[in-house]
């Protein structure tokens, strides 16, 4: 069953969208004066920090609430936009201390506890580079990225020192300082294994004076290290710089409809970009109050979060969205959600089914919206204002150009014009967020680009009315009796079946067709695997793909190999069911298989 359109019509009394006009707003938009609407600092400089905190104290909204942590045990903190200010300049006074220049790599191991973000944004304030770990990995994760990020600093807690850091400290040799957050043993120095140059986080905070003049750092100065989430293979470390900025806080206003007057809540983990991006910076240029939760997924307390702390612009993921989906929208109809206005989506392909299931259990859609870690902010999405057609990600962000290409004859990357034919998305490079290199990798930067393009490695369709269609990575594309199947479109499919709680599809080598769909599937509560469901499944796939895309072969899992991002890891699927090497694992949350 096709998904019908979502037709946006504002309620009576809702404040004007941000982007009240998308044609009019893509035909008018500029960069150059989108940053009027950011500070700036003497001299043409420009810093992150400064436009996320200390211009809001400057325009005297410092009593502001910035950002409100909820512990695992619901201990709430709240932060202002002067404390935080205060707490930022303590962290940049600490860092100069220590001697740590401009352009050193400040690295974060931590939960999401404020401390994470004071240091975000107080490295920043100094002029130095930050780079967010994700907290559960483990010694081999942390060392490959401080070893290509040639960390300078590590702010973490003494468990996490002990337990990830301590057994790989002889293989940084560029770490000079370790920052412990949270009561660190220090009195066991030498005798405990704590190296002298593991500090007290809290003591040196206490210590520093809370003023610091923000770093004058030019646009182009390297800001943010981001390492992706190596869903493909082996992570990469994309670069970015203080210019992106003026991305995260247009496409903030623009893409999940954020303002001053919002409590947003981004659920990520700043360990990935979209925690950093839109989870610290694009909530805080915009003057929005910000919810940080420090626990992991659980339905019950994300629906109480949503309803006692009046969240009204609320950014997840796929993998949180079926794991709602799963447990039902009877939940969700016993929370009073009647702030919530705008619900966004990234990092997967959200399905069809998922759109129309929020826009039932919530009474409003999710909004999907596509970006990578190299492009720093979002660049495809569906609009508070525009219809949604379930299962698009939506239309390219104003300033943005999006095109379908394909390799003609002559070897030349071109654009494919005609509605609906697959080719790899592409976009103009330019934008403000753009990254600006993979660390230490020129060649693999270089060969992102190709005629006035920037290759995203992701295979797409667009619709005569402009929407984009995700069809599947590039690596991730089956070509099955000459036809190309994207593993999205039939995990959607399975996906309405009732039983179906998560699917993952792969090609695998057939004699006649050259690959075959193989669908990996998780079982709903309630319904158990056996021949009977396995028929049902594929009569139904046949039913709704005909049998060229449906899948030969279902075999039912407990759950799927996803990366700590949440993202579904189909290579592995594909390693494990061929018997080939599995690759880097670094970024693989502990499966079952
Ligand atoms: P790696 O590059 O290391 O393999 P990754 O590509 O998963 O990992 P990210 O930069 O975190 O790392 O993810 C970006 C990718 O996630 C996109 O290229 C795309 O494949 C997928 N993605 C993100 N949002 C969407 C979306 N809305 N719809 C479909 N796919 C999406
Ligand atoms: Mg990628």
């Amino acid at each position: 069953m096709p998904f019908a359109t979502i037709r946006k019509t504002a309620p009576a009394g809702a404040p004007p969208a941000r982007l009240p006009d998308y044609a009019a707003a893509c035909r008018d938009f500029d960069w150059q004066r989108a940053r009027a609407q950011l500070d700036g600092l003497p001299g043409g400089a420009l810093n992150i920090a400064h436009e996320a905190v200390d211009r809001h104290v400057a325009a005297g909204r410092g009593g502001k609430l910035a950002l409100r942590w909820i512990g695992k045990d619901e201990r709430v903190r709240d932060i202002s936009y002067a404390e935080l200010a205060a707490l930022t300049g303590r962290f940049a006074n600490v860092l100069a201390g220590l001697g740590v220049q401009r352009g050193e790599r400040v690295f974060s191991l931590l939960g999401r506890v404020p401390a994470l973000y004071v240091a975000a944004l107080g490295t920043l304030k100094a002029g130095a580079v930050f780079s967010p770990l994700f907290s559960a990995f483990g010694p081999e994760p942390v060392q490959a990225r401080m070893g290509i990020g040639e960390g300078r600093v590590l702010v973490t807690t003494e468990a996490f020192y002990r337990r990830k850091v301590a057994p790989i400290r002889d293989r940084l040799p560029r770490l000079a300082h370790v920052l412990l957050v949270g009561g660190a043993n220090l009195d066991a120095v030498g005798a405990g294994g704590l190296p002298a140059d593991c500090l007290d986080f809290d003591a040196a905070m206490q210590a520093a004076s809370p003023r610091f003049p923000t770093a004058a750092t030019a646009p182009e100065e390297m800001a943010l290290l981001h390492f992706t989430s190596g869903t493909t293979g082996k992570p990469k470390g994309a670069i970015h710089v203080h210019e992106a900025v003026l991305a995260h806080h247009v496409t903030g206003q623009y893409a999940l409809d954020l303002g001053p007057e919002d409590i947003f809540w981004c659920t990520a983990d700043p360990g990935w970009v979209t925690g950093t991006s839109y989870g610290i910076i694009a909530p805080l240029t915009n003057g929005a109050s910000m919810i940080v939760d420090e626990a992991e997924f659980d339905a019950e307390r994300w629906y109480r979060i949503l309803e006692r702390e009046r969240v009204s612009v609320w950014y997840t993921a796929p993998t949180a969205i079926r794991m709602l989906m799963k447990i039902g929208a009877g939940i969700v109809r016993g929370f009073d959600l009647s702030r919530l206005r705008f619900m966004a989506s990234v990092g997967e392909p959200l399905n069809p089914e998922a759109v129309a299931w929020s826009a039932d259990a919530f009474g409003k859609p999710f909004h999907d919206n596509w970006w990578q870690t190299e492009t720093g902010g979002i660049m495809i999405a569906n609009y508070a204002t525009m219809d949604i057609k379930p299962g698009s990600m939506g239309r390219p962000l104003p300033g943005i150009e999006a095109g379908i290409v394909a390799r003609g004859v002559d070897g030349r990357i071109a654009e494919i014009t005609a509605p609906m034919a697959m080719g790899e998305l592409a976009l103009r490079p330019g934008w403000p967020s753009m990254f600006r290199g993979y660390l230490n990798e020129p060649e693999r930067y270089a060969k992102c680009f190709a005629d006035g393009w920037y290759l995203t490695g992701d295979l797409a369709m667009r619709d005569g009315d402009g929407y984009y269609w995700f069809v599947g990575r590039a690596d991730d594309v089956i070509k099955s009796a000459g036809h190309l199947i994207g593993p999205f479109e039939v995990e959607s499919a399975l996906m309405e079946h009732k039983a179906v709680a998560e699917v993952g599809v792969i090609g695998k080598p057939d004699p006649t067709a050259g690959e075959a769909v193989k669908a990996f599937v998780v079982l709903k509560a309630g319904h158990e695997p056996s021949e009977a469901m396995r028929k049902e499944l594929l009569g139904h796939a046949r039913q709704r793909l005909g049998p060229a895309i449906a899948p030969r072969e279902i075999d039912f899992r407990a759950n799927l190999p996803k990366t700590r991002s949440g993202k579904i890891m189909r290579r592995l699927l594909k390693a494990r069911e061929l018997g080939l090497p599995e690759g880097d694992l670094s970024t693989l949350e502990s499966d079952e298989r």
